[in-house]
């Protein structure tokens, strides 16, 4: 499989990546086999986070006795230092190694978050000593927010970007992807398949493969779904006439519904945690329903019930999603979903 630089980082990495969140779903030992199959496949480059519960773990036991071969990145949501001390231990312990490749602030959204690890006491300390003693050898950060993933690469601080990137909206093509390759920070590409909202795998990969510097990462749950991308990778990566159309049609059909999870929508007058209610449907595909059903998503859905309707979320939204109906419709999905499981657990006694 073709390698491509890690900007700044100077490690060669495969540009389809494994990301490690689906296989909570599974058991280790399965979940183990999933991951060994993709380095079978040539995939040097794996995805993991201290929040993706048994995650590191079902890596560290694939990549035993083979940790030269794989490229591993983890991340801590920690802000403080206290957290990510905590966070790094467990990481490298669950992962079985001595040292992690990209070490990666999770999910930086706001200038609060990134003023409280850049500030006394915060996370970056923690970041820069374990860089020091080897333990990390690069620094790349994590975000939803096109503001701040612009303002963090412009920064010259991380070398790695883990930001949101498929043919729904091209705003990353535009404004993201040009600011990374001027600051030779990594781009690296989550949520291909739009977190499983869309599922013509050809069409979504197709698009990406045409970027030569970006690294694709697809959550991986089952071995059949990476060999079908690996398929896609060796085919020349040209879309037929079809698959145009197509790829226009899910823009329209999509464009005007697909939370980009921005946050610009952000503060809800009732506390609602609107961005993470829209997409819930995908975190339902991704965690194992134990997780889901008793987690802060679904404490989140639950609170979207006493949405007033006040409008003013929908007002700061600049994809003029409607977010009064989705909350609504998300309420009552979550509430089948729920009775279904409840059902299930009823009947395995
Ligand atoms: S419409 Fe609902 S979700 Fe939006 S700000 Fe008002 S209460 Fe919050
Ligand atoms: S609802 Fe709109 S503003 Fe809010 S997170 Fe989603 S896309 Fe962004």
């Amino acid at each position: 499989m073709d390698k491509i630089r890690l900007g700044k980082t100077g490690l060669m990495v495969t540009r389809l990546g494994f990301g490690g969140i689906p296989i909570q779903r599974l058991s280790i030992d399965e979940a183990a086999a999933v991951v060994r199959r993709c380095i079978e496949l040539g995939i040097n480059y794996i995805d993991t986070a201290n929040a993706y519960t048994t995650s590191e773990e079902c890596i560290g036991k694939a990549i035993a006795g083979r940790r030269k071969d794989v490229i591993i990145a983890t991340k801590s949501g920690g802000r403080t230092r206290a957290d990510v001390e905590k966070h790094l231990a467990l990481s490298l312990k669950h992962l079985g190694t001595d040292y992690i490749d990209l070490y990666q602030f999770h999910n930086i959204a706001d200038k609060d978050s990134f003023n409280k690890v850049m500030g006394p006491g915060g996370a970056m300390e923690v970041f820069q000593e374990a860089k020091k003693a080897g333990v990390i050898k690069h620094i790349g950060v994590t975000s939803h927010s096109l503001d701040m993933a612009k303002e963090m690469v412009v920064s010259d601080i991380f070398e790695t970007i883990l930001f949101p990137f498929n043919f729904i909206t091209d705003e990353a093509e535009r404004e993201l992807l040009p600011l990374c390759r001027e600051h030779d920070v990594a781009f690296i590409c989550m949520k291909p398949l739009a977190g499983g909202m869309l599922d013509n795998a050809t069409i979504c990969f197709k698009y990406l493969f045409n970027f030569p510097d970006v690294i694709a990462i697809p959550g991986i749950e089952k071995i059949s779904e990476i060999e079908e991308i690996v398929g896609i990778l060796n085919r020349p990566y040209k879309m037929t006439k079809a698959e145009e159309q197509e790829m226009q049609r899910l823009r329209d059909e999509l464009g005007s519904s697909f939370c980009h999870r921005c946050d610009y929508c952000r503060p809800c007058t009732n506390d609602i945690q609107i961005s993470t209610v829209m997409i819930a449907p995908s975190f339902f595909k991704r965690q194992p329903p134990e997780r889901f059903f008793t987690g802060g998503t679904a404490e989140a859905v639950l609170k979207a019930a006493d949405c007033t309707e006040c409008g003013e979320c929908e007002t700061r939204c600049p994809y003029h999603l409607h977010i009064i109906d989705t909350l609504s419709e998300r309420v009552v999905w979550f509430r089948e979903e729920k009775a279904r499981y409840e059902a299930t657990l009823v009947k395995k006694g």
